[in-house]
């Protein structure tokens, strides 16, 4: 991986570029940077001219990026949208909790041990929404649930497995627009792909469901 710097419109990105086995390039934003692939032996020039090209569909997401979390002692974190201060009492313990707008942790692996922490509260969130879908909306089994740190999507149904995962970082967002990603999922039990009959099914237990994919797409994972 390379690291270079490109001025747009008066402003200099910085960008990641690894030269790989493919055919075309490919650039994509996470987490607040650009990132570039392309094949081996593309000259930079060329490169930059497709940066310069598709510049307005990325300069936004980059201006806009703000991120959920800063792992280290006086840090943050959000936890569905609300933003707690970190704060580090090393005793060794892996274990987190919350007083008020702060968010103790009480081990020096601090990413770790909120990762963790985010994960359970998570995880309680999904399962005790998906018992509420199943008890009114949907004439299903219960699933088994997995969080996970994917790359680019929110969250997976595997309905031959009776599982549906999700993203880690639903845990920083809206409740509202992770009900979505969970209803989402669990409509995949009705319909595999996303034909209009889908989101037909989703229109029925969700009427507002357009206007938070909406605001999901904002969002960067
Ligand atoms: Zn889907």
């Amino acid at each position: 991986m390379e690291k270079h710097d490109i001025c747009i419109k008066n402003e200099t990105i910085e960008y990641e570029l690894t030269y790989k086995q493919m055919k075309s390039i490919r650039m994509k934003v996470r987490q607040g940077k650009l990132i570039v692939s392309a094949p081996y032996f593309t000259p930079l020039s060329y490169i930059e001219k497709c940066i310069e090209q598709y510049a307005s569909q990325f300069l936004s997401q980059l201006k806009n990026y703000e991120a959920y979390a800063l792992y280290k002692d006086q840090g943050f974190v959000d936890i569905f949208q609300q933003r707690y201060s970190l704060v580090l009492r090393d005793i060794g313990m892996k274990k987190c909790q919350r007083h008020g707008q702060e968010l103790y942790v009480y081990h020096h692996h601090i990413e770790k041990c909120v990762e963790d922490y985010l994960k359970e509260i998570l995880y309680c969130y999904i399962e005790e929404k998906i018992i509420g879908y199943l008890a009114y909306d949907f004439d299903l089994d219960m699933p088994k649930i997995e969080i996970k740190k994917y790359k680019g999507r929110w969250g997976s149904c595997f309905y031959n497995e009776n599982k549906v995962t999700f993203h880690l970082s639903l845990v920083h967002l809206e409740k509202d627009l992770i009900d979505y990603v969970i209803v989402h999922e669990l409509t995949h039990f009705l319909q595999a792909n996303h034909s209009a009959l889908f989101y037909q099914e989703i229109e029925k237990r969700m009427p507002d469901y357009k206007q938070r994919i909406k605001r999901l797409k904002e969002k960067h994972i």
